[in-house]
């Protein structure tokens, strides 16, 4: 979709230091990353949100999450991570392409802010 940012990320357009990729998604670390490891897994497809997702995109959902456990084991995150889907402005999205993010290695507090 023009305009937007993990597009463009997806067709090179802008830089970003790429990790992992899969069949439907691909990973990259967060540019400002809130934790030692923090990507965020990203379908090629565009979609907005997890909100606008439907019954089609459930492998893919799946898909994701299984690259985040991939790219867990490789970063060497043993003591456990979180993974996180933030879902329309109260959620916390900033950027309108859905993402998953995977932060670990550190403890995370709950509840989050
Ligand atoms: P969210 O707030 O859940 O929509 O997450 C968007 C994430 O994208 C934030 O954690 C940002 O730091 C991250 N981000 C924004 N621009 C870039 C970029 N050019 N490369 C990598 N990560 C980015």
């Amino acid at each position: 979709m023009a305009d937007c940012l993990f597009c463009k990320i997806r067709d090179g357009a802008i830089p970003s230091k790429r990790l992992a990729e899969s069949a439907n998604a691909f990973a990259f670390r967060d540019i400002a990353p809130q934790a030692p490891t923090h990507v965020l897994i990203v379908p090629r497809k565009h979609l907005v949100s997890l909100a606008e997702a439907g019954a089609e995109d459930g492998a893919l959902l799946g898909e994701m999450h299984l690259l985040a456990q991939k790219i867990a084991n490789d970063e060497g995150l043993t003591n456990g991570y979180r993974t996180v889907l933030n879902t329309g402005r109260d959620g916390g999205q900033t950027v309108f392409h859905l993402h998953l993010h995977l932060l670990g290695g550190r403890h995370l507090a709950w509840p989050p802010g």
